[in-house]
């Protein structure tokens, strides 16, 4: 039998990215011995990369707002295919989670009188995003660090889970390798708490970083945990087309929120076109009204006009820049033009520090001086592993998930900033949910040499064929497969044709082959990595076939309009005994109390 380090904790948090690091906090102050896994280093996870706010009904530029508000524009803009609970308790608690971040020092940028100020995101109704310029996912992160490292929890830095062990249906810790040396380490856990993030690496064009390979939504899934909603895969509607190394790359949705405007290459500002008639009275009505809202907002003033078309949500924004391109009215590399230089350079400079280096040095394009091309980009998936709102628990006793691996609080369609609130306020949750399991085991679980065994051999496996195909390529062709068959607008012929190819593409991933040893050799990493986006790529692909209807981020040509029975239901995969099951499951039923929030001629559009 190989060796392998061994480490015990009460509860074992995967991920230290917002969700993570804000568990692993809660669950140490509730007196658990937390041990922290990240398959990056401490202060690399992706949450670092946010950029535009995070989402709380703080109300301090736009008295009219409360967590009601925020409720409606979560469950509008998810289509209401949202967990209502989970969009309740977001909102209504998004704002002592912002007050909490600001406690343990971190420093939003303020309104005049010194209180966080908030600027306005595409579906939400008020100025709601706390942020620090274009850089608030730093300063989350730095944040979170600070306070976590007073907390004692262990933190194991460049150490990848693979496999989740159980004693019968309970977790009981899980297996992984250490990314620099190769060698093996086994954590026994009472719960593990997934915090791994998104899936974006299985498309092409994507604003993801490499860590976002499905691994969290994978580990469930093997462990017999449900999924639910994976066919909600957002394209944020702004990445850079140009020039190709960094195509996808975002550019933040606070450039629209800024006052930025999208024009086609005929200079026509054609949002204008594509706003849904059901929401088109809630958007500027011409292009003065829509500059009277910037002039307001730029001077942090309340205004009775309304937001410019530009802040639609990311989904109808996406589908309308894709038309343009498609219908031959876009930029030279394929994209359309964002502008925001009409606006005082210095102005642009401060808002938006890290769009105008990064246009500067990537694209040699100064963007206080003339347009950005941009297009749409994968972005987020909404969907993810199946929780219990209040707890976090997962669908196997022992098991909890937060943040972009968890599925429910955003149904069909994310609003901007509603990530990084939904990481304090879930990852607190689950942190919680974690340490109140632990303390009602009777017995600790125990692991089973079998399936550590079992799983050592798995991964050692692509070193030691002799033949078989490079893990690169296969992840070449799963990209190119979903960016051209399971991207923005989806239809039957297509999604057949995926499922099939992702099922080829399953035993070529099964069967590759990488050369070198355990030391740091990222292409053996990738062999892991590569199947656990093929289940993820299987489940966005078998899901989107089953819903016909277009809803939220997931647009079927065949199926343009939405279904209401389509509006009663989630979508939930899990691991059959002959493999991938997918079928549709009930949507929990919302309150009277909150229906009555709506009104249900209009809003209540399933
Ligand atoms: C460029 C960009 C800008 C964004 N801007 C905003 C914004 O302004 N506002 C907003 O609300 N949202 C924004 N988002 C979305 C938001 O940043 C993410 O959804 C969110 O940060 C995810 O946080 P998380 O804690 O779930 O996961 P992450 O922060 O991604 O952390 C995942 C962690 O899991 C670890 N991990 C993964 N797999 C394993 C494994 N197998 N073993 C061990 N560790 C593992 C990783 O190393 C990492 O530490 C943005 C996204 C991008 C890409």
């Amino acid at each position: 039998m190989e060796r392998y380090q061994v480490h015990e904790h009460d509860v074992l948090v995967v991920g230290a990215g917002g969700a993570g690091l804000r568990a692993a906090i809660e669950a140490s102050a509730l007196g658990c011995n937390v041990g922290l896994v990240t398959k990056s280093l401490l202060g690399k996870a992706h949450t670092v990369m946010a950029e535009g706010g995070i989402a709380a009904a703080l109300a301090h530029v736009d008295p009219q707002d409360g967590w009601q508000t925020h409720f409606r524009d979560t469950m509008k803009g998810g289509s209401f295919l949202n967990h209502w609970r989970m969009a309740q308790l977001h909102a209504q608690e998004a704002p002592d989670r912002v007050r909490e971040l600001e406690e343990w020092g971190a420093l939003f940028d303020c309104t005049a009188d010194g209180r966080i100020l908030q600027r306005a995101f595409g579906g939400h109704t008020w100025k709601r995003l706390a942020h620090v310029g274009d850089r608030t996912g730093l300063e989350m992160i730095r944040t979170l660090q600070d306070h976590g490292v007073h907390m004692g929890f262990d933190v194991y830095m460049e150490c990848t889970l693979t496999r989740l062990l159980k004693d019968g249906d309970r977790v009981a810790g899980g297996l992984g390798y250490w990314r620099q040396s190769g060698e093996f380490v086994l954590f026994k856990a009472k719960a593990v708490v997934l915090c791994t993030g998104g899936v974006g690496k299985a498309w092409k064009i994507t604003s993801n970083s490499w860590e976002y390979t499905a691994d969290g939504q994978t580990l469930a899934y093997d462990a017999g945990a449900e999924l639910i909603d994976m066919e909600f895969v957002q394209f944020h509607p702004t990445g850079m087309v140009w020039p190709p190394g960094v195509m996808g790359l975002l550019v933040t949705e606070g450039v629209r929120g800024e006052g930025g405007v999208l024009r086609n290459a005929k200079g026509e500002r054609f949002m204008w076109k594509y706003l849904p008639e059901a929401r088109r009275n809630e958007y500027a009505a011409d292009e003065a009204e829509a500059r009277r809202w910037v002039e307001a907002a730029v001077e942090a003033k309340q205004t009775e006009d309304r937001r410019p078309p530009e802040l639609s949500t990311r989904d109808n924004v996406s589908r309308a820049i894709y038309t343009e391109v498609k219908e031959g009215r876009g930029s030279p590399h394929g994209g359309v033009f964002l502008d925001i230089s009409y606006l005082p350079a210095e102005r642009v400079k401060r808002k938006l520090p890290s769009m105008y280096h990064q246009f500067i040095e990537l694209a040699d394009v100064d963007i206080t001086k003339g347009p950005m091309e941009i297009g749409p980009t994968t972005h987020y998936i909404m969907g993810g592993i199946r929780v219990e709102p209040d707890t976090g628990a997962a669908t196997v006793p022992g098991l909890f998930a937060a943040g972009e691996s968890a599925g429910g609080m955003h149904g069909a369609n994310r609003l901007g900033g509603n990530s990084l609130s939904d990481l304090v306020v879930f990852g607190r949750r689950a942190g919680a949910g974690a340490a109140a399991y632990v303390k009602s085991l009777a017995a600790t679980p125990r692991v089973s040499d079998v399936e550590i065994e079992a799983e050592m051999r798995a991964m050692t496996a692509p070193l030691e064929r002799t033949q078989g195909e490079s893990p690169y390529d296969v992840h070449k062709a799963l990209q190119d497969l979903m960016q051209t068959k399971v991207g923005i607008y989806r239809i039957e012929a297509e999604l057949l044709q995926a499922i099939e190819e992702l099922a080829a593409l399953e035993k070529r991933a099964a069967l590759t082959r990488v050369g070198g040893g355990r030391v740091y050799n990222p292409g053996w990493h990738l062999t892991r990595d590569l199947q656990n986006l093929i289940v993820a790529a299987q489940a966005v692909t078998r899901s989107a076939l089953l819903r016909k209807e277009s809803r939220g981020a997931h647009s079927r040509l065949d199926f343009p309009a939405m279904d209401a029975a389509l509006g009663t239901v989630n979508m939930c995969v899990v691991k059959g005994v002959e493999g991938m099951r997918v079928a549709p499951t009930p949507l929990p039923q919302m309150p009277a109390e909150l229906k009555a929030l709506f009104e249900p001629a209009k809003e209540l559009v399933r």
